[in-house]
């Protein structure tokens, strides 16, 4: 009999939606145009991309000239800062980025490259035991040269989501950019840029049953922004290369499906993953959760693990049939603790530990029953 597999990591990525498939395969053959053609093939491409970002759009509450497809996330995340960054020390002499110490890579490197590169100054708000920003820490350490502000919207490896609305209603009082990684929350929560007073806010597609290698930022009518690609005029000169229709066009579907009725879907998340929290913390001696107990994704659990290596931990659940994360891409070589994790005030060893569990849409509360036990055997196994 062979084994059954259950994939749990939904954050590090998901699977195609059929439907979204169903919706691109035409613009891979019939209508293979590009949309900067002329000719009818061109213009019927046009079509789908128009509409693409109309549904974007009307998705975050901006308009669809506010929107601009890229290649993936960490593209929009690039695009948002150096962009910005760039345009506001062009324009206005500003030079001070305000970001977090619990970004994405693809925030945190690029607010470093562009300190170490060009020049700019990087300043790290604090974060509490939780992970997350205090609002008012944001209002105090804006300054006159702040270029951007830049605060993770949920947290990819211990869940917490981020007072965003209330740091971005300061950042526009204060007439600074407020920028997001809105990577996994668009996946799970409603989405809507005015609300939370957003100036750029980033999504890959990959993360919501999208296709992988295509995402999107957004980015509000007069922010001052430079792009970072060259070459065509493709997005309003801010994103040049031919655009790829068929996943720009699953994208938006995608999106579309992920932002209908997200608290439904969140509620259905959330006391399976509260049930597992309570059963891990509650059988497993040692556990903690890492993250916010209740303002979190709500297909997200973290945790450490007094006493265990995290890396064999993960090892021997993908033997027992069980696909987990350790919370950070680090998978090979010598192990660095979680930079996240240890920001939180978690030791350097039991870092080492962790084990991050999301839930999709094929997850069952029998299969969480499952991996509590094996967890559960896999822990004491190490312990011994
Ligand atoms: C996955 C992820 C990214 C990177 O997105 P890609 O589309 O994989 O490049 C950025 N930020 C967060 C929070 C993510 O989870």
């Amino acid at each position: 009999m062979t084994q059954k597999h259950f994939y749990l990591d939904y954050a590090a990525t998901t699977p195609l939606d059929p439907a979204v498939l169903e919706k691109m395969l035409p613009y891979f053959s019939e209508q293979f145009g590009n949309p900067s053609s002329v000719h009818s093939w061109g213009q019927q491409a046009e079509n789908a991309l128009e509409t693409a970002r109309e549904t974007v759009a009307s998705c975050l509450s901006a308009e669809a000239s506010e929107i601009v497809f890229t290649s993936c996330g960490t593209e929009s995340d690039n695009l948002a800062l150096r962009g910005v960054a760039r345009a506001q020390r062009s324009l206005h002499g500003k030079h001070h980025i305000l970001t977090t110490p619990v970004e994405h890579h693809a925030v945190s490197h690029t607010a470093f490259d562009l300190a170490k590169v060009e020049g700019f100054e990087v300043e790290l708000l604090p974060v509490d035991s939780t992970g997350m920003v205090d609002p008012d820490e944001v209002a105090r350490r804006i300054r006159k040269d702040t270029a951007i502000v830049s605060v993770i919207y949920a947290n990819n490896e211990i869940g917490t989501i981020n007072p965003i609305a209330e740091i971005g209603k300061i950042c526009r009082e204060k007439g600074v950019p407020f920028h997001t990684d809105a990577v996994q929350a668009a996946a799970h929560l409603r989405m809507d840029v005015q609300r939370d007073f957003v100036d750029l806010l980033s999504i890959g597609a990959h993360k919501f049953y999208g296709p992988k290698g295509v995402g999107a930022l957004y980015i509000r009518k007069g922010i001052p922004i430079q792009a970072v690609q060259t070459g065509g005029k493709q997005e309003n000169y801010l994103r040049a290369g031919t655009h790829n229709v068929p996943y720009i066009v699953g994208l938006a579907e995608a999106l579309k499906i992920a932002q209908t009725e997200p608290e439904k879907r969140a509620q259905h998340f959330q006391s399976m993953r509260d049930s597992l929290i309570h059963e891990v913390l509650s059988r497993i001696p040692g556990s903690q959760l890492t993250g916010h107990p209740s303002r979190r994704l709500p297909n997200h659990a973290s945790f450490v693990f007094d006493g265990v290596d995290g890396n064999a931990l993960l090892m021997m659940l993908d033997v027992q049939g069980f696909a987990c994360s350790s919370g950070s891409a680090c998978k090979t070589g010598s192990p660095q603790p979680s930079e996240v994790l240890l920001v939180l005030g978690i030791p350097a060893k039991l870092a080492l530990s962790s084990l991050r569990v999301t839930l999709g849409r094929d997850t069952t509360s029998e299969a969480l029953s499952l991996f509590v036990e094996a967890l559960e055997r896999c822990v004491a196994q190490q312990r011994k």
